[in-house]
């Protein structure tokens, strides 16, 4: 596995520089031990006229394999020679991408201290990549490179170059050349489009994917014209940090655009004030609203249905008056994720006594969900299909009957408002449908009616004078009064 970075240079600015912008000197060949094998940086050539450094990753295919069982990715047992014999040791790769984050960290953040001056200036650069994976092919490999600033040469390799009817391999070799970009952005490219042209994640992707990403993509990706394939296949298809990158990077896209007024202020003010200014993605404005709307109900046993890979319980254990926290959920697959971020098997007892996970489906009555305060179903009945959500009405509203409940769910006004969404569309495919503010109360106003709640609506997210919110919030509480009437009269 294998990539070349080089450059030419002139006398004021010779190309051993690069040397410097990579932290690695050219006269030295380095190895760096990486989690799946060992990373070597050497300099095949390094004079003034021209430099080019290589990064190699020899992949210690076993290890790999160990810590893909480890980490619970261990695949079907037929699959299991397929887990030795595979690409993964010379192509391209995820894993190459990781490796060059990690050797070259300092040198993707732009960060240079012996020539502070360096990293901001762009050179000629030309990157190889002998055997990139590239699902999508050369035109793919073009649309994601060239918006960039690259001149792109990629060329299929046959699949044997002695059966050259056998047609092409899924490989290209990659050629990218520029003299407008700087070193920290080539690599920044690399490190986030290798995995993307790959398309097979080698790790798990948990949602601080969703940071790297944002960060690595910082400058480039809110404008690429394939910023959602980009994101969606980085994040390997999870729709829900998809939806999160989308949601964040559009954020960052319009905090861009209010600060490009601001000239000249110091590096470090700046990136202090971004950070502090930056809107709250609209997942965590719907985490705070819920959190709200709970202390208001004086809710401390709390369902979470559809809680999904468990966001809204880890901010939930954070406040104590919280003293038992059930997260539900109809797939495995997502509570094992919340399990992790959780990190239930490490949990002191004290903590681990306040929280449960378990499966179920809410289209099912269930014993279990009984005696809660309150329930929560955040952006989750959209996920059903339409006729089943009298069943989901029922099991919650009829049989589980907590005090307080909260629905949360898109509004679709207000998709209009997302750029990234093509007219019509819903958020993500997974919705079955997306509701109006009208629609929405209509539904809530009927559920409350049949089953004893009052109900009041909560925008969540800016509320736009002519859509709406991006989110809208039900709270039904039990009408108690009338309840405690009826058990009298009974
Ligand atoms: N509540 C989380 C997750 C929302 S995604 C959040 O706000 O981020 C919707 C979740 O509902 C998914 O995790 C999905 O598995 C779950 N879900 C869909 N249908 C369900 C059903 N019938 N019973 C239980 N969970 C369901």
């Amino acid at each position: 596995m294998f990539l070349t970075i080089s450059t030419t240079g002139t006398p004021e600015s010779p190309a051993t520089d690069l040397g410097f912008l990579l932290h690695k000197h050219p006269e030295k060949a380095q190895a760096f031990s990486t989690s799946y094998g060992t990373a070597h940086v050497l300099y095949p050539e390094a004079d003034a006229g021209r430099c080019t450094a290589a990064l190699l990753l020899e992949v210690d295919a076993v290890a790999l394999v160990r810590r893909g069982k480890g980490k619970g990715r261990g695949g079907a047992p037929d699959a299991a020679l397929a887990q030795y014999v595979n690409d993964r040791p010379y192509a391209a790769s995820s894993l190459l991408a990781v490796a060059l984050s990690g050797v070259f960290s300092s040198a993707m953040r732009g960060v240079c201290s012996a020539r502070p001056e360096l990293p901001a200036q762009a050179r000629p650069l030309r990157i190889e990549v002998p055997a990139l994976p590239a699902r999508g092919g050369p035109d793919l490999v073009r649309n994601l490179f060239e918006p960039l600033g690259w001149t792109v040469t990629a060329e299929p390799v046959a699949l044997d170059a002695e059966f050259p009817e056998w047609g092409d391999s899924r490989y290209v070799r990659l050629e990218l050349e520029s003299a407008r970009l700087t070193v920290a952005e080539a690599l920044r490219h690399l490190y986030v489009l290798l995995p993307v042209l790959d398309d097979a994640k080698h790790y798990w992707v948990s949602s601080d994917e969703v940071d790297k990403l944002l960060r690595a993509g910082e400058g480039w990706l809110p404008d690429h014209p394939e910023q959602k394939l980009i994101t969606s296949r980085y994040l390997s298809r999870r729709w829900s940090l998809t939806r999160e990158a989308m949601e964040r990077l559009e954020l960052v896209r319009l905090a861009e655009a209010d600060d490009s007024e601001v000239e000249e202020i110091d590096n470090a003010v700046e990136a202090e004030t971004e950070a502090e200014e930056r809107p709250t993605p609209l997942a965590v404005q719907r985490r705070d609203a819920i959190i709200e709307a709970l202390r208001t109900s004086g809710a401390s046993r709390v369902l979470d249905l559809g809680c999904g890979q468990g966001q809204l319980v880890q901010a939930l254990l954070k406040d104590v008056r919280f003293t038992e926290i059930v997260g539900v959920d109809v797939s495995m697959r997502a509570l094992t994720i919340a399990s992790r971020r959780l990190k239930l098997d490490r949990m002191g007892e004290r903590q681990a006594s306040r929280v449960q996970l378990f499966q179920g489906s809410l289209a099912y009555t269930d014993n279990r969900l009984k005696g809660y305060d309150a329930a929560v179903l955040s952006e989750v009945v959209e996920h059903l299909d339409l006729p089943r959500l009298p069943a989901l009405e029922y099991a919650v509203f009829g049989s589980a009957r907590p005090r307080t409940v909260l629905v949360t769910t898109p509004n679709v006004e207000y998709n209009v408002r997302w750029e990234s969404l093509p007219a019509g569309h819903v958020r993500h495919g997974d919705h079955r449908f997306e509701w109006t503010r009208a629609e929405f109360r209509a539904w809530a106003d009927a559920v409350a009616e049949r089953h004893g709640y009052g109900v009041e609506f909560v925008p969540v997210g800016p509320d736009d004078p002519e859509v709406g919110p991006p989110t809208q919030m039900a709270v039904f509480e039990i009408k108690s009064n009338v309840n405690e009437k009826e058990a009298k009269a009974a």
